[in-house]
């Protein structure tokens, strides 16, 4: 008896195809984000890298390559168990750094690696950026720092993956900063906020003394359904 058809996308099972069609869509976000940060100046030239969790792999930029000249096919994949680029393409040279962070942290889903200017500026003044307005209490709450570690390196790597126990955004002092979130616009929108906080600090304490917002105050935020609403959103999408 001839065997039934089995539905096909691409010369691919149906499953094959969705999985296909799903990394497609993947890689177009990232050009997407990585096309942004360079928009709102977070990185300059080739600086900077982004990643996102596919199944047991991770989609990372290509290292010395600026977001602005990549296309989706230019993300390696990268095998999560062992490390090894699967298709080809050379990764970020900060591929420890987001490997890690992947396999310690089941929860994270993108990661991305900025050089924000004030940033930048204000934790190697030996500042740390303060909760100064509701978004960042809402999307950060605070960011943790570490010392300056040489880049791609596996002590850059430990160190921020240490951090991360308190916190969703590193900031490298003399370097850059990293956000981690459950989805590749949760870490977007926390590196834009915290840049943001870092602008809000410093022009407050050019103008006067900033005022942080308190434990109580922050707490505030956090509990108000608004704020739970739209964090919410950030999560389910990409
Ligand atoms: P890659 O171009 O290798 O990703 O490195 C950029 C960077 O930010 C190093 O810290
Ligand atoms: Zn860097």
């Amino acid at each position: 008896m001839p065997r039934k058809n089995k539905m096909s996308y691409n010369g691919l099972s149906l499953k094959e195809g969705v999985f296909e069609l799903q990394e497609d869509k993947l890689r177009e976000d990232l050009v997407f984000y990585g096309n942004k940060l360079v928009d709102l100046g977070l990185v300059v030239a080739s600086g900077g890298n982004i990643s996102a969790r596919f199944g047991n792999f991770m989609l990372i930029s290509p290292s010395g390559l600026a977001f602005d000249e990549l296309k989706p096919e230019d993300f390696v994949k990268v095998n999560l168990d062992n490390g090894e680029v699967v298709g080809g393409g050379k990764p970020s040279s900060e591929i420890l750094m987001h490997w890690f962070c992947y396999r310690e942290r089941k929860d994270v889903g993108a990661v991305v690696h900025t050089h924000p200017t004030y940033t930048i500026g204000v934790v190697s003044a030996g500042k740390t950026i303060p909760p100064m307005f509701p978004d960042f209490v809402a999307y950060v709450g605070k960011v943790a720092m570490i010392d300056y570690c040489t880049p791609c390196t596996q002590e850059l790597a430990e160190a921020v993956l240490g951090a991360l126990s308190s916190s969703s955004a590193v900031c490298m002092v003399n370097h850059g900063l990293l956000t981690v979130g459950s989805t590749l616009k949760e870490a977007f929108y926390r590196s834009v906020v915290v840049e943001e906080a870092a602008r809000v600090y410093f022009i407050a304490s050019i103008v006067g003394s900033p005022r942080i917002l308190t434990e109580r105050e922050c707490r505030s935020i956090r509990e108000l359904d608004a704020e739970k609403y739209r964090i919410g959103l950030l999560k389910n999408l990409s």
